[in-house]
């Protein structure tokens, strides 16, 4: 399952309503991000993601924190960009220091402009079919089985990882597209057997390779989110592949609509706060 081609789809997509916002209102979408301390990955994702923006037409502003900064700087700094009318989407990059409170920097997030979905609001919002912003990589993993047309309704799916960005929320939206959702995590017992009995395995551990083929059903739908150092994925693809009837590859996959999720959330969010016509051909990036 390649996601770059559906990916570029998103993302043209978006470039194309960025566009008809710039015309509307004389202003481009603009994407804040937040980065703290110069962690060589984060640096990278960052400037990754506002070189993507810039691409599609959408305004980049970057605050750079030094690694010393505390929790309740972070806080007042993202507030005062949940305030800015000029902002309308805030991305803050994780993770930060473990000497700063992260929930607590991330709730100072206006639910408007969390277009990462990473907010308690914006998590409660998807988990009740409300409207808001799902949390990237999950909304760009339903987006992707759908693009491949896999229908989830009554399907197994096993979600191996639990964070509150990732596996957690993606097995919200599994389960609103009425699959039968199992979380696994590190206290899970006998794991194999639970993902031999899937018929679709989310990989979301940080663990290179540590889905198997062995831990596979044949023909089942694999989806390998890891990203773990030297491109290499959670799942195993050699192995895993032979038993698979659907896989991503790791790079090529979940990540390019991690991306281009965000972009279009941030269009979307920009077209709301202000006040755009509605567009019906731009999907709007809802969790349901
Ligand atoms: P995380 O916060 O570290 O969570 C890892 C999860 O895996 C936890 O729930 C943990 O269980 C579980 N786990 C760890 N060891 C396990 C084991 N032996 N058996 C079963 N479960 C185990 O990681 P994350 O932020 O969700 O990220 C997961 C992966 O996705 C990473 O490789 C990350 O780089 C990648 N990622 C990719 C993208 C993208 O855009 N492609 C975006 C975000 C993250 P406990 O809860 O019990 O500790």
């Amino acid at each position: 399952m390649d996601g770059i081609a559906p990916a570029r789809r998103i993302i043209d997509q978006a470039a194309q309503r960025a566009a008809t916002v710039n015309e509307q209102t004389g202003q481009a979408p603009c994407l804040a991000t937040v980065l703290v301390g110069e962690d060589p990955a984060s640096v990278t994702y960052v400037r990754m993601k506002r070189a993507r923006c810039e691409k599609a037409g959408i305004r980049s502003r970057h605050v750079a924190l030094p690694a010393t900064t505390g929790t309740a700087e972070l806080v007042d700094t993202i507030s005062a960009l949940s305030h800015d009318p000029e902002v309308h989407g805030i991305l803050l990059q994780h993770p930060v220091g473990p000497h700063i409170d992260e929930r607590a920097a991330f709730e100072a997030i206006a639910p408007e402009k969390d277009v990462d979905g990473v907010t308690t609001r914006s998590f409660a919002a998807m988990s009740f079919g409300l409207n808001g912003f799902a949390s990237c990589t999950p909304g760009g993993i339903v987006r992707l089985l759908e693009h491949y047309d896999v229908d989830l309704a009554g399907k197994h799916a096993a979600v191996v990882g639990r964070s509150a960005i990732l596996g957690k929320p993606l097995g919200m939206l599994l389960l609103a597209r009425n699959a039968t959702v199992t979380y696994c995590h590190s206290h899970t017992i006998d794991l194999p057997s639970i993902t031999r009995d899937a018929d679709i395995v989310v990989a979301a551990v940080g663990r290179p390779r540590f889905l198997l083929g062995d831990h596979i059903k044949p023909g089942a739908v694999v989806i390998d989110a890891g990203y773990n150092p030297g491109n290499i994925g959670d799942v195993d693809f050699e192995s895993a592949s032979r038993r698979a009837g659907l896989i991503t590859p790791v790079p090529g996959g979940v990540g390019p609509m991690t991306i281009a999720t965000l972009l279009a959330q941030t269009v979307d969010a920009a077209a709301q706060q202000l006040g755009c016509t509605p567009d019906e051909s731009f999907p709007h990036f809802r969790s349901n």
